[in-house]
């Protein structure tokens, strides 16, 4: 791993590590899916210990994948696994401190003396590693920070990166390298910034470019899992940064070695790019999440969430039904339009305009051309290129809104400057260059060297039968902008086969209007739904986390913007479930913890009644709303 190696793909097990040959079959399924690596969570000295019998199991049926000790609070553990395994993985956070969820003013010499009690409980570690050959991740998690990280960092990039290289440096001191680093989060936008802070440490300090495994913990599962995770873990493969994968995903482990896969492949089969004009300086902070400060057109730009557009401009709309698919309906009784929470904001439509009055909320695009012939302007409004729009006699386009649309090369430094001051226009950007998100960015990076306020969205164009790669390519291009604060809306244009009918084109465009959509939660830009961070299990679950989830699930999707956490642990689960506003988690068979934050609400509930509990807690803050009522208002 590391250095000129391919990118790893690394995923971990789920069953209890006590139960051997358990393991040892979910093993071979995970590396028949593409598992380079496999990681085993080893929570205290027993289940150290038992990796032998697993790694020996494994070696007898001629499977030598190596194998990864998963280590939370207990050195114990960590120094007989590291006998074992090829790797350790500990959490600086928790490695030798024990959460105590308290704000303690350190002094610098209090600071100190907490450093040197790390050194003694880790240096024994560093030789065993040094001794046996054993590799070691040093894993910070954002969710689990110690106490004095906090008091003194907050709960901020630059913590995770500093608990990162304390424990770093101390192995630097002892002259063992043979380290890999990584700053998880579930927060994607924080996820990316600690990967880049931290590199840029590292060369600051002139420590060594240690191999990083990347990961966005807590992704969730299906779509938006696969979302989340590619905007976070894209958006770092598109900067040239990671060496591991392990996409989590709450789904059995073998489904995430494909996804982290497809991720990755996209880069190693990746044919040269087009040149794309250097920058001499970054004019974005990377480390900081900063909104690129625009102007507001219409509804766009400013303070608006990125809007999504979506494309019919190759869908011919006969019936009012033929909106559903982007979050539309039309309800005969009592014979209005309704909305749910992805409803599309923009339809671009081309030259087949929408045959009937649009529904309320639902704005239009056209063809400059069709534009200019059709008699109810209302609501809908013009789309041209840069030549066009050069051209075009502008008292014709007396429009609050008009689109002009272009790439890199047209929308240049000459164009741009003279529609600088115009109040109606917003930027429509595309690409066709291979390497379609550092172009892209490039475009947003001369928009703001230039001062242009104007607003952006960005368009990109996907062949409809991509199928997964579709998500995890849409988040990675468009993601991998929104993190950083460029664009204020989103078109993905569906590429159909020629004999492609309605009913597909339909079902596509539902399919990529779900994905926008997703896109932007996951870039935490707009929230138009009930987000779950659920862990994706390991031996120390207590309950069928697919299961459950897709139980709570049922109850609270209509909670838009809510984030629940949902733990298979207590010993991790609170500190990883970071920012949720909720939480569910495991703390005993059949029972159950309630968050409210950070904060333990309920303890020893029954697993039975826990999502009635859950809901209760909801209600009492005044979050609930009726599953009913939102149809209503819908
Ligand atoms: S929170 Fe989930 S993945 Fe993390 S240690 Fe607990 S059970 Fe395992």
């Amino acid at each position: 791993m590391g250095s000129d190696n391919p990118i790893r793909v690394q995923s971990m097990t789920t069953v209890d590590t006590m139960d051997t040959q358990g393991s040892i079959d979910e093993v071979v399924r995970m590396v028949d899916s593409g598992c380079e690596y496999v990681r085993i969570t080893a929570p205290s000295v027993k289940e150290a210990q038992n990796l032998e019998n697993i790694r020996n199991g494994l070696h007898k049926i001629g499977i030598r994948v190596p194998l990864i000790a998963d280590i939370h609070f207990t050195p114990n553990a960590a120094e007989l696994a590291a006998r074992i395994v090829e790797k350790v993985r500990i959490n600086p956070g928790n490695y030798a401190d024990r959460k105590r969820f308290e704000v303690i003013d350190y002094t610098d010499a209090s600071y100190a003396a907490e450093l040197e009690r790390i050194r003694e409980k880790f240096i024994p570690l560093v030789r065993i590693c040094k001794e046996y050959g054993t590799a070691m991740r040093i894993g910070t998690n954002h969710g689990s920070l110690s106490d004095r990280i906090l008091s003194r960092y907050g709960d901020t990039p630059l913590g995770m990166v500093e608990s990162a290289l304390e424990f770093l440096r101390i192995c630097e001191e002892f002259n063992y390298f043979n380290i890999a680093l990584s700053m998880k989060s579930s927060n994607t936008q924080v996820m990316v910034e600690a990967y880049r802070l931290l590199v840029q440490r590292l060369d600051e300090e002139g420590l060594k470019p240690y191999p990083l495994h990347l990961g966005v913990t807590e992704a969730g599962e299906a779509e938006d899992g696969r979302i989340k995770s590619a905007v976070g873990i894209g958006t770092l493969l598109e900067d040239g940064l990671g060496d591991t994968v392990r996409v989590s995903l709450t789904e059995a482990p073998e489904k995430e070695a494909p996804v982290a896969r497809a991720l990755i492949e996209r880069y190693t089969l990746r044919t040269p790019h087009d040149y794309i004009e250097p920058v001499e300086s970054c004019p974005i902070n990377p480390f900081q999440y900063t909104r690129r400060s625009t102007t507001e057109v219409y509804n766009i730009g400013a303070l608006n969430v990125p809007r999504v557009i979506a494309d019919y401009s190759d869908i011919e709309i006969t019936r009012l039904d033929d909106l559903k698919s982007i979050g539309h309906f039309f309800l005969p009784v009592p014979d209005k339009w309704a909305m749910n929470d992805q409803g599309a904001d923009y339809i671009y439509t081309g030259k087949n305009p929408v045959p009937f009055m649009l529904p309320n909320g639902l704005k239009e695009i056209l063809d400059f051309s069709q534009w200019a012939e059709h008699q109810d302007k209302q609501n809908r409004f013009p789309l041209l290129n840069a030549a066009e729009y050069q051209q075009a006699n502008l008292s014709r386009i007396s429009s609050q809104l008009i689109f002009i649309k272009g790439t890199i090369h047209t929308l240049n430094a000459e164009f741009l400057q003279s529609i600088r001051e115009n109040t109606n226009v917003v930027l429509l950007v595309h690409t066709e260059n291979g390497h379609a998100m550092p172009e892209l960015r490039r475009l947003f990076f001369r928009l703001i060297e230039l001062n242009i306020k104007l607003p952006v969205v960005i368009q990109r164009i996907y062949n409809a039968q991509l199928n997964d790669s579709l998500t995890l390519y849409a988040a990675t291009d468009i993601g991998g902008l929104l993190v950083d604060g460029l664009g204020d809306g989103i078109l993905l244009t569906p590429a159909f086969t020629e004999n492609a009918e309605i009913p597909e084109k339909l079902k596509s465009a539902s399919i990529f209007n779900s994905i926008a959509f997703g896109i932007l939660q996951a870039a935490r830009t707009r929230m138009s739904k009930t987000e779950y961070i659920s862990c994706p299990s390991c031996g120390r679950t207590l309950f069928d986390l697919q299961e459950t989830t897709a139980m709570i699930r049922k109850h609270t999707e209509h909670l838009k913007g809510i984030k629940i956490g949902i733990m298979g642990c207590i010993v991790n689960g609170p500190g990883e479930m970071a920012d949720a506003d909720y939480g569910y988690v495991g703390m005993g068979k059949d029972k159950i913890a309630l968050y409210r934050g950070q904060e333990v609400i309920k303890r020893s509930v029954a697993a039975a009644k826990a999502v009635d509990e859950l809901i209760g807690l909801i209600k009492e803050d005044g979050r609930w709303i009726d599953p009913n009522e939102v149809e209503v208002l819908n």
